[in-house]
């Protein structure tokens, strides 16, 4: 169990990333979530299903160096055998012989392995802006109004995350890109053709405000 999933106000912490693993990202939303399948000119080419959560409550981590990076398939192996949040990576592969308690309630365990287990509680608890982050492999694209800020990777492409012109005060996250995969979610469909009239009409506004 993580140590986001306690939180009292019924909101647990997803963790994903591209498809290279350059881009990794921690976010608190409901258990429940709500994704939406829009079909304006962009989503609909990207089959991007995607939900909505304040700022506030995505980190965008650090820059992975390569020889870290999981692509999508491994960190879905590892998240699978692993004792540890899916978005945590892989625990470290050599460890000090001392035997200590270790954070978040996971046991007894080396030094090392309290370090590591500490450094993804704190990157976990500490929401920051996108903005905030220095982080070199993504890219941008806008178009139209400019409103809405595609983000995507430059190695694999993929856009694990934006700003959509709908929640400029929000980041919406491409629910395939969450590891592991999250089954408790509800598909609305979104009508981007006919944005305006939709905009208010869907309530997708109320999904990034704290
Ligand atoms: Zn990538």
């Amino acid at each position: 169990m993580s140590a986001l999933s306690s939180s009292t106000d019924e909101k647990i912490a997803y963790g994903g990333q591209c498809h290279c693993g350059a881009i990794k990202f921690v976010a608190r939303s409901d258990k429940h979530l709500v994704a939406w399948d829009c079909n304006c000119s962009i989503c609909i080419i990207k089959k991007n299903t995607h939900f909505v959560v304040p700022c506030a409550q995505f980190v965008l981590l650090r820059e992975v160096p390569p020889e870290d990076r999981l692509n999508a398939d491994e960190a879905h192996a590892a998240a699978k055998g692993s004792a540890y949040p899916g978005h945590w990576g892989l625990p470290p592969k050599i460890e000090t012989r001392d035997l200590r308690e270790l954070p978040g309630g996971y046991g007894m365990g080396s030094t090392t392995l309290a370090n590591w287990i500490q450094d993804k509680l704190d990157i976990d608890s500490g929401p920051s802006l996108v903005e905030e982050a220095d982080h070199g492999s993504l890219s941008l694209y806008t178009y139209n109004t400019h409103t809405a800020k595609h983000t995507f990777c430059r190695h694999c492409g993929v856009q694990c995350f934006y700003h959509p012109r709908s929640n400029p005060d929000g980041v919406a996250i491409t629910l395939n890109c969450l590891v592991p995969f999250h089954e408790d979610s509800e598909i609305r469909p979104f009508d981007g053709q006919n944005w305006e009239d939709f905009l208010t009409k869907s309530g997708i506004q109320a999904f990034s405000k704290e």
